[in-house]
C-alpha cells in the first residue's frame, strides 16, 4: 500500500519521532504551523475517521489521552491547545492515515480557513 505514514511507521521513511508504542506513532509535523506541531497517528493503517468502526474505536481514546500525557511533558497542558482531524476533500485531508494534529504554544485563532 502506498501510504506514506505505513511508511513511516516502517521506518522506510525518516520521522522527527516524539513518541512511539505498540499501538501509536508521535512525530513532527514536516511544516509546522505552531511551535509545537505534531502528528499523532494509529501504527494500523485507518483511512480516515470515516473508518472508524466498533472493532477499532478503542485507539481513538488512547490518543487522546496521550495527547493529554504529551502535553503535560511539553508544558502546554494548561496553556492549551489545538486538535485537528482533516478528513476528506472538504477536511482537507492530504495524507489518508488517520492522523490527528496537535498544535500549541501560540494562541490559535477561530474559525479555521
Ligand atoms: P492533512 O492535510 O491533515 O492530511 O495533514 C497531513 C500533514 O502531514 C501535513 O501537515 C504535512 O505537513 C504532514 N506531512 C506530510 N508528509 C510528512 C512527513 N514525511 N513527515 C512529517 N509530516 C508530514
Ligand atoms: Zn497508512
Amino acid at each position: 500500500m502506498d501510504c506514506i505514514f505505513c511508511k513511516i511507521v516502517k521506518g522506510e521513511i525518516p520521522s522527527s519521532k516524539v513518541y512511539e508504542d505498540d499501538e501509536i506513532l508521535v512525530f513532527n509535523d514536516l511544516n509546522p504551523q505552531a511551535p509545537i506541531h505534531f502528528l499523532v497517528i494509529p501504527k494500523k493503517h485507518i483511512e480516515s475517521c470515516n473508518y472508524i468502526t466498533e472493532e477499532n474505536k478503542d485507539i481513538v481514546g488512547k490518543i487522546f489521552l496521550k495527547i493529554k500525557e504529551l502535553s503535560k511533558e511539553m508544558g502546554f497542558f494548561e496553556s492549551g491547545y489545538r486538535i485537528i482531524n482533516n478528513c476528506n476533500e472538504d477536511g482537507q485531508q492530504t495524507v489518508k492515515h488517520l492522523h490527528f494534529h496537535v498544535l500549541a504554544k501560540r494562541k490559535m485563532t477561530w474559525p479555521p480557513g
